[in-house]
């Protein structure tokens, strides 16, 4: 297979490390060999940085309906281009075709959008004396950091750039060291769209490029999407020399509650669709705990199971594939360990626990569709992220201790709630400690609507004009005229 190079974009410029490293991506549902790209260092966060920060002021200046030009630009690129980037994201993750061809145009529509709000990004005035005006203006911090993880690798590349690019900041991205690629041909494909230096693309480990551009103090403004034990060690690093910004996307082990009321056919098709399986299960999202009403539990785990064990597993590039590779070896370790950890729990294992049986597939890091069935409270697998395709069920008695077991993890990012009872899902919606609640559904986004966590999951609401204003600060200015 041909072995291509690619390389990072700083200051308008495709570059290799300064260091001339570089990190091999491997294609996790086979072991290949498919690309190598540069191992940056904290010389490399300096330039970009220096190219951002001198970007800054005449992209801050660009008339706000020319910036939003240029995110249309992008959008229509990428969708002009999805096939190959789908295809790139298909060979470094090991997700599906299916689901990686959606990625592309989930990126498209949020650059559209964040183009579509330029002119929302407002400030007020505020009654004052006679003779006084007193008003408010969008400052951006300047140089924003965007740190992303490795489970839609397009569709965060892309799509988180948007927000602080209308803002008026310059960005430098940091793909994840696992996927990198997609984000590096983004970097080829953004020539022409955006002068030098407005957005840069720096890869290399978390640890090295990561914490450089975290504790840069030319970075007043750090947004992380990814794990929350990075996510909290960023927290505290970025307040290291100066002071920053911090938002947080971080993880989720999401209940989906399901009701005695509840219609069971679609909520066996949430309870299968909310765990992400085409992702592996590797979603922020998944509703990896299943809560379900003592009366219906034995009928909804056992055709819950029989779904499970229908997904195919197979080679992401394939069409009828359903579920793909786990993203890369230490993931896919993470993930045998859990099922280790359930044996030694005692666990009821229902169905999968297992890397499927083809010969043709032994090469890659797949697991089955794993469920285990009355799990109790202590188990680790009820409370700390799996990230892979582990679902783990609990029967509940009524709703108060529905809610109890809900809310008894670290996490609070999202929660699905099936019934047919409007009170019992507006009072669950209202107490589950989550920062985004389906009622009769799971997963699905929806444009211009905050999503983000509370407790460990995270801090700050992304996809909606509330993560545009978080690219600014409030100035106020007040002005005698009489
Ligand atoms: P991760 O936390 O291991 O890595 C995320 C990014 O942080 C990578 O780019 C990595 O290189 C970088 N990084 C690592 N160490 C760093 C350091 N010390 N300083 C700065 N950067 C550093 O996460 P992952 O394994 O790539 O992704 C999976 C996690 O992401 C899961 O926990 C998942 O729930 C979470 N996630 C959250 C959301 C959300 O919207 N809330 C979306 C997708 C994924």
């Amino acid at each position: 297979m041909d072995v291509r190079q690619y390389r990072m974009l700083i200051g308008g410029e495709l570059r290799d490390a300064r260091s001339g490293a570089t990190l091999e991506a491997v294609n996790p549902s086979n072991g290949e060999l498919f690309a190598r790209f540069p191992k940056g260092g904290p010389d490399d966060v300096d330039d970009a940085v220096e190219a951002a920060a001198a970007a800054f002021p005449a992209w801050w200046a660009t008339p706000p309906l020319e910036r939003a030009a240029s995110l249309e630009e992008l959008a229509a690129v990428i969708v002009e281009n999805a096939p190959e980037l789908a295809m790139l994201d298909v060979t470094d993750n090991g997700s599906p075709i299916r689901e990686m061809r959606k990625d592309a145009f989930n990126a498209a529509r949020l650059l559209r959008y964040f183009a579509g709000v330029v002119l929302e990004q407002r400030g007020d005035t505020i009654p004052g004396l006679h003779g006084r005006l007193n008003y408010t203006l969008r400052h951006p911090f300047g140089v924003v950091g965007r740190i992303i993880p490795f489970n839609h690798p397009l569709m965060f590349a892309a799509g988180k750039i948007g927000a602080p690019l209308i803002a008026g900041n310059a960005v430098v991205l940091k793909p994840s060291e696992h996927t990198s690629i997609s984000a590096l041909r983004l970097g080829e494909l953004v020539e022409g769209i955006f002068p030098p230096g407005v957005l840069n693309i720096v890869t290399g480990l978390g640890g090295d490029v990561g914490d450089a551009l975290v504790s840069h103090p030319k970075v007043r403004r750090i947004a992380f999407t990814g794990s929350a034990q990075i996510g909290r060690s960023i927290q505290a690093r970025a307040a290291s020399n100066v002071v920053k910004t911090v938002t947080l996307e971080l993880g989720g082990k999401n209940p989906i509650v399901v009701f005695p009321d509840a219609d069971i056919d679609r909520a066996i098709d949430g309870a299968l669709r909310g765990m992400n399986f085409t992702w592996q299960g590797q979603s922020c999202g998944s509703t990896s705990r299943l809560l379900v009403h003592r009366t219906l539990h034995k009928e909804f785990v056992e055709r819950l199971a029989s779904r499970m064990a229908a997904l195919r597993s197979g080679p992401p590039a394939d069409e009828a594939t359903d579920i793909g590779s786990i993203v890369h070896r230490a993931q896919f370790e993470k993930v045998m360990n859990y099922i280790d950890i359930a044996a030694q729990e005692g666990l009821r294992l229902v169905v999968g626990g297992v890397q499927p049986e083809a010969p043709a597939l032994s090469g890659g890091l797949y697991v089955r569709p794993t469920l285990y069935d009355d799990v109790p409270a202590t188990s680790r697998l009820l409370r700390e992220e799996i990230f892979g395709p582990v679902l783990v069920v609990v029967p509940f008695e009524d709703y108060d201790d529905a809610l109890r077991i809900a809310n008894d993890v670290a996490y609070g990012l999202s929660a699905s709630v099936f019934t047919e009872d409007l009170s019992t899902a507006l009072s669950f919606a209202r107490d589950i400690e989550a920062g985004y609640v389906w009622v009769n559904d799971v997963s699905a986004h929806f444009l211009g609507t905050g999503f983000g966590g509370l407790k460990d999951s995270g801090v700050g609401r992304e996809e909606n004009l509330e993560e545009v204003l978080s690219y600014t600060q409030t100035k106020n200015i007040n002005v005698l005229f009489g």
